[in-house]
């Protein structure tokens, strides 16, 4: 198969624009000469209006669940007790990580395709004694998004830190850590940040400072957060930056600002509610089960119609158009199929899927009208103009 005809639409990893494979192909800096500090502050720079914060912004060479565990590393002692939100196959991974680090582990369980209701936290937590609360901010199994302002006002005033993995919703889902009250945050390059995987990101706030300040906590070494901000005031990282990644962020970052943040933002929401009203026109219904605030822009995740499996749209995706998309390896397996609308995406995309989703229930026998995706999409694509 060529580069031209496979096309990258998964939730994550995503595709990685030119201007930014570009940068990464640049010659290898050492990661702590002055060329390469202008790049790394410069990413943090760019980096924090997306995260909505002042505060400084750690980076690692590691993939989404490796911020997980160092974020529970960092403010947990041994024993001590967590509330995870399990509403989706993330929660559930933060909650076996804690688990892992013998953290003491309470889930709040939420059918998958709903979202976590904020008094149901308010609740919990007056009944116990937490360290922390771990949501997961945009559930990429479900296509779900919690509503982080809610939670944050309700835990803002309390010792209770507030835990968030916005992997798959930063730079493409509306984040104000500092407004929200969201004391630890990490994300990852290989989403919305248009990056290949591998640097990964937290920021902390100064509640979560005197936590992670103190000597009582579990062992860690590598995702020591101390260690990292020294280095960080330093414009670096404690042990060899992934220098050439770092680069290619720093172009993402400089790519969505020239579009601007709240135009992203909004292409986002725009091109995820096209092909959910296309896939909704060949009879592909989405499957989270709330408002549409609670819907998230960066994933689009659609129930598999009882005739079909949802293993064999995927491959027949791949195999006649070189289409990737995502199925799912957890409890809803053969039953969601789920198709990134994150980071490097324009109209042109939604409507290739779409007619490539045609194409291929026609071929697994599943009647579905001619262009009718195509056209329901393009219509509110055009109206929203
Ligand atoms: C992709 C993703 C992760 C991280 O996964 P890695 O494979 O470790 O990078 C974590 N949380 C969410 C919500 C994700 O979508």
């Amino acid at each position: 198969m060529t580069n031209s005809n496979y096309r990258l639409r998964l939730p994550g990893p995503t595709t990685v624009p030119e201007r930014v494979r570009r940068a990464i192909a640049q010659p290898v800096l050492s990661h702590r000469g002055p060329e390469f500090r202008s790049i790394f502050n410069r990413a943090e720079e760019l980096i924090q209006p997306l995260l909505g914060t002042g505060n400084r912004v750690l980076f690692f060479a590691s993939s989404g669940t490796g911020m997980m565990e160092a974020s529970l590393v960092n403010i947990l002692a041994p024993g001590e007790r967590v509330l995870v939100s399990c509403h989706g196959q993330f929660g559930d991974r933060f909650a076996a990580i804690a688990r892992a680090l013998g953290a003491t582990v309470d889930t709040l369980d939420v059918p998958w395709g709903r979202t976590v209701d904020p008094g149901d936290v308010e609740r919990r937590v007056s009944a116990a004694n937490y360290r922390a609360v771990v949501i997961v901010h945009n559930e990429s199994s479900t296509g779900v998004v919690a509503d982080l302002a809610a939670i944050g006002g309700i835990l803002r005033d309390s010792p209770v830190l507030l835990v968030v993995d916005s992997v798959s919703g930063l730079g493409g889902i509306e984040l104000r850590q500092d407004e929200w009250g969201i004391d630890v945050l990490i994300s990852s390059s290989q989403k919305a940040l248009m990056c290949p995987p591998g640097v990964g990101l937290v920021t902390l706030s100064p509640k979560a400072w005197q936590i992670v300040n103190r000597d009582d906590r579990l062992p860690r070494y590598y995702w020591d957060f101390r260690k990292a901000m020294q280095s960080v005031e330093d414009s670096g990282t404690p042990f060899t930056t992934p220098v050439s990644l770092m680069a290619g962020l720093r172009e993402a970052l400089e790519m969505i600002h020239e579009e601007g943040l709240s135009q992203v933002f909004e292409r986002h929401r725009r091109l995820s509610g096209a092909l959910r009203t296309g896939c909704e026109a060949l009879r592909l219904h989405s499957f989270p089960q709330v408002g549409s605030a609670g819907v998230s822009s960066t994933v689009v995740c659609l129930n598999v119609p009882e005739a079909l499996n949802g293993g064999d749209i995927v491959r027949g995706l791949y195999q006649r158009h070189g289409t990737v998309i995502a199925g799912s390896r957890n409890k809803l397996e053969g039953k969601v199929i789920r198709i990134g609308t994150m980071g490097f995406l324009n109209a042109g995309d939604i409507l290739t899927d779409l007619l490539h989703l045609e194409d291929t229930l026609k071929s697994l026998g599943f009647p579905v009208a001619s262009g009718a995706g195509v056209s329901a999409a393009a219509k509110e694509i055009s109206d929203a103009r």
